[in-house]
């Protein structure tokens, strides 16, 4: 699934649509090697944003393959959103998909370096996005062993939870939760993991450095999002999974009063 030549043909005509605003916003080089990252925006600029990123983890195609259905979707004219725009970030570990590992070409799993510009990643995506312009941040996995989707909900305080709504199209399309899904050690439910501060300081322990979508939070993003659908049937499933929660979250967004 998602060989390098097809994500590179379905990126170059996305960059084309005149609904989406394409921008290389870095490139990341190894030896002669050269991975351009990609960004698109959609939507009015002025309004609050939806930061959607995906395969920061290269052997978890699903979650790219789902931002490029999502970008296709945008370009075909779909409008999910009216009160924010999307900037999406469809591929952030270019190295690692092709090389078909978690790590980036030379080992580094770039969803622990977050909190400091330690991979070239990670560094041209924290200079990349304003987590004071954001409204929510979405980053898509997939996990091989799990059986069901699963989510990280990470709020700032008094920030109601939009977790309900999006588990609840996944169920209402019949995708499996998974029941009781661990992380580090912390065991979620339904579906869900939603830390405490306390909580998260345990996983540091255990798994030192900040993700993506921690880093968001400590940030000040309201709402963060890691998004975990089955790697199973060559990622089909999990992409599909990650659309469904996509659009759940993007209604959602859109029904929350000013908080
Ligand atoms: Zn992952």
């Amino acid at each position: 699934m998602l060989p390098a030549d097809t994500l590179e043909n379905r990126l170059v005509s996305l960059a084309q649509s005149p609904r989406l605003r394409a921008q290389t916003f870095a490139t990341v080089a190894y030896g002669d090697a050269r991975f351009p990252l990609r960004s698109f925006a959609w939507g009015d600029d002025a309004l609050p944003a939806v930061y959607v990123l995906a395969g920061v983890h290269g052997d978890e195609p699903g979650g790219v393959e789902a931002a490029l259905r999502l970008l296709e979707s945008l370009a075909d004219g779909a409008a999910p959103l009216t009160r924010h725009h999307l900037l999406v970030l469809p591929c952030l570990n270019p190295s690692g998909l092709a090389d078909g590992t978690r790590a980036n070409r030379i080992g580094q799993d770039i969803n622990r370096q977050f909190h400091a510009d330690r991979t070239q990643e990670s560094a041209a995506v924290r200079g990349s996005l304003d987590p004071r312009q954001a409204a929510a941040l979405v980053d898509l996995h997939c996990d091989r062993q799990a059986q069901g989707f699963y989510l990280f909900e990470l709020r700032q305080e008094g920030i109601g939870s939009l977790a309900a709504p999006i588990l609840d199209a996944l169920t209402a399309q019949g995708h499996p939760l998974e029941e009781a899904p661990v992380y580090a050690g912390y065991v979620g439910r339904r579906g869900l993991f939603a830390p405490t501060t306390a909580d998260l300081g345990q996983f540091h322990r255990r798994a030192p450095g900040l993700s993506l979508a921690e880093w968001a939070w400590e940030n000040g993003i309201p709402r963060t999002y890691a998004i975990e659908a089955p790697a199973g049937n060559g990622g089909e499933w999990g992409s599909v999974m990650h659309l469904t929660a996509l659009f759940a979250l993007f209604a959602a967004l859109e029904a929350t009063k000013a908080e």
